[in-house]
């Protein structure tokens, strides 16, 4: 375990006040915050290496490219993917997505064929999907869940047919908690000789994640989310994959030779990079990832486990508390709603008390059209998140349950 006060202190927001409150910061699903550590990278890469990344022969351009490419290898590292060929860096994991929908779209969907999502998707594991299958008269299916909110497994593989080309699944719910059966979804599909895309936005800043132990052919995440910078993100790919798919965009970087008459491509990953990569980010990603590392993902993990259970068991003492998602297998979000208290209402008052939630559909609207509600209250942990912070959320329910 780490010493939580120590790490506490590499992230100076949290010291600060809301309303004469000490921030309570239980929004960690929408956006983690940020090490010292990560933002002195940025700056010193700024003020000191700044040029632009893979296309000088000067120093300052070199040393930067390095960088980036390291930055590369340490994605690579940490998920443990086979080569830097199969790392491609996008603007997060809403790019990761809709660079897959397309150009897996223009490769393998033809009129007729059938994509399958889940049903806790967030609109960005969803919409790109439904546009690709637009664009080619394909058509999406999605695999049920119980009420619960857990896949229903057997209903699954029903859907798995001749005509599936891709399964879509996340591996944590960003509303339910729910650590999906992602091993079990990719072996079943590939049975059915079906590769799987996972969205691995709220699953890699909590847990271990290994590409090639669970045999994913693709997976998507955000560097913000796991305490990098924003505009960066990752989508993995095997590489067998990659090299079969069009290129994204096109630009600088991606080509090999360009003529009026054809062009031709470059290789992996940056045949899908077009143009100047956010390379300081990429080295914000970077230092974030062994920041984490540094700690153990085993004992963030276990921490931000600990927690979850500590907040569920307080929480559900309170009257009137219904708690969505699955009581065990639940990673560190806890989506809730108490009585007759609209989400909103909820958020508004927690947030006089200093502390930041989540209100609303969560960007998951077909989930809430599935469970009948509008929205859910949130609180979302992360690494440097206490039990003090569990207590002052459960008293602040509390709290707002008296005024009405
Ligand atoms: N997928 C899941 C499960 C998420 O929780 C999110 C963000 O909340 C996304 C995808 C989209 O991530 P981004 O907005 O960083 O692209």
């Amino acid at each position: 375990m780490y010493d939580i006060n120590k790490v506490r202190e590499d992230f100076p927001i949290l010291q600060r006040e809301i309303y004469g409150k000490p921030l309570v910061y239980l929004d960690n699903g929408a956006t983690t915050q940020k090490p010292r550590q990560v933002v002195e990278a940025m700056v010193d890469e700024y003020y000191n290496v700044n040029a632009n990344v893979h296309r000088g022969v000067h120093f300052l351009s070199q040393q930067a490219t390095d960088l980036h490419e390291a930055s590369r290898e340490t994605v690579r590292r940490f998920i443990h993917a086979r080569s830097t060929s199969e790392i491609l860096f996008t603007r997060g994991t809403t790019e990761s997505i809709n660079l897959l929908a397309f150009t897996f779209g223009e490769a393998f969907v033809r009129q007729g064929d059938e994509i399958l999502v889940s049903t806790m998707e967030h609109h960005s594991n969803i919409v790109p999907w439904q546009m690709m299958c637009e664009r080619k008269g394909a058509t999406l299916k999605v695999i049920p869940m119980t009420d619960n909110g857990e896949l229903q497994m057997e209903a699954y593989e029903e859907l798995l047919t001749e005509r599936t080309r891709l399964v879509c699944c996340t591996h944590v719910s960003n509303v339910l908690g729910t650590i999906n059966p992602v091993a079990d979804i990719i072996r079943i599909a590939h049975q059915h000789g079906v590769p799987v895309l996972i969205d691995g936005a709220q699953s890699v800043p909590h847990m271990p994640v290994d590409v090639q132990v669970l045999d994913c052919d693709f997976f998507a995440f955000s560097g913000h989310k796991i305490y990098g910078p924003t505009g960066v993100g990752v989508l993995y790919g095997k590489e067998s994959w990659l090299e079969k798919l069009p290129p994204y965009q096109g630009g600088g970087e991606m080509i090999k030779t360009v003529k009026f008459e054809k062009t031709t491509y470059n290789e992996l990953p940056y045949k899908f990079e077009a143009g100047t990569p956010d390379y300081v980010a990429t080295h914000g990603l970077a230092v974030a990832l062994d920041y984490v590392t540094a700690l153990g993902m085993e004992n963030i993990f276990a921490h931000e486990q600990q927690l979850t259970l500590y907040a569920m068991q307080q929480m559900q003492q309170i009257e009137g508390m219904r708690i969505f998602g699955p009581a065990d297998h639940h990673d560190a979000v806890i989506s809730f709603l108490v009585g007759n208290i609209h989400h909103l209402d909820m958020g508004t008052l927690l947030d006089r008390l200093g502390i930041a939630v989540r209100t609303g559909h969560h960007c998951a609207e077909p989930l809430m059209h599935r469970l009948g509600i509008e929205g859910t209250v949130r609180a979302s942990f992360a690494l440097y998140n206490t039990t003090d912070e569990v207590d002052a959320l459960v008293a602040g329910i509390r709290r707002v349950q008296k005024m009405f």
